[in-house]
């Protein structure tokens, strides 16, 4: 459904209010996915007269109320209303999250600017952020740690079924030596696949031995304090 801005009623169809479908983002701000309600739009009478090939639209998202800002491309300019495409650009992205507090110092501090390119839709600067959160982690690992490494990234591959020309790329950021200049150049998707694989290779390396040693701990904890509560009753 077109997205219109009228002179007399404002925001109507696709998008707006009472429109039929609604628009659902997930939050930059709360990270939940929810409805965003129109809270801020342009003026039509304005946009007609000066005829901008862009607009913003500030939405509220329903869960936490804090504004999203949409960008959209004008369509077409009538006399008594303004037409959007309806792809919008969307100002301020989701972050990333991880738990980063499992991995070593070095590869968060390097993995953390990594993420924040990919949130940006920098690709190819979080592709090379990739290859040296990377080379880091192996560094942590120790000896053998980048063929443990590689080993859980063929597993990936292989649960996602992912087919060998796109992986790739992947496999070349990740596991190549070399220089910066040889890396190959990332879209969208090769970018999110790489984000996942990564992020599934530092969890099986890293977070997956953290969070299992601090559970064990715990367990480890709680049965000498039955036991001592055995001997007391004993
Ligand atoms: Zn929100």
């Amino acid at each position: 459904m077109a997205i219109q801005l009228h002179r007399a009623d404002g925001l109507k169809g696709g998008f707006s209010e009472n429109g039929e479908e609604r628009l659902a983002l997930e939050c930059p701000y709360c990270g939940v996915y929810s409805n965003m309600t129109p809270q801020s739009v342009p003026n039509a009478d304005r946009l007609i007269e000066s005829k901008p090939k862009h607009v913003g639209l500030v939405y509220q998202c329903d869960a936490c109320r804090a504004p999203v800002f949409l960008r959209f491309a004008v369509k077409e300019i009538a006399a008594d209303h303004v037409e959007l495409y309806r792809n919008f650009v969307e100002l301020e992205r989701p972050k990333e999250r991880f738990a980063y507090s499992y991995l070593p110092k070095h590869t968060e501090v390097l993995f953390r600017e990594a993420l924040a390119c990919y949130s940006g839709n920098n690709f190819n600067a979080f592709a090379s952020m990739c290859r040296r959160s990377a080379a880091s982690a192996y560094t942590a690992l120790g000896e053998g740690g980048k063929l443990r490494a590689f080993e859980e990234v063929m597993i990936a591959q292989d649960i996602a079924g992912i087919d060998d020309d796109s992986f790739a790329p992947i496999k070349t950021i990740l596991f190549e030596s070399g220089d910066e200049e040889s890396l190959p150049l990332l879209n969208r998707v090769q970018a999110g696949i790489l984000l996942e694989v990564l992020k599934d290779m530092f969890y099986q390396c890293f977070v997956r031995r953290g969070k299992l040693t601090r559970a064990l701990k715990v367990r480890r904890f709680f049965v000498q304090e039955g036991r001592g509560d055995l001997a007391d009753s004993a």
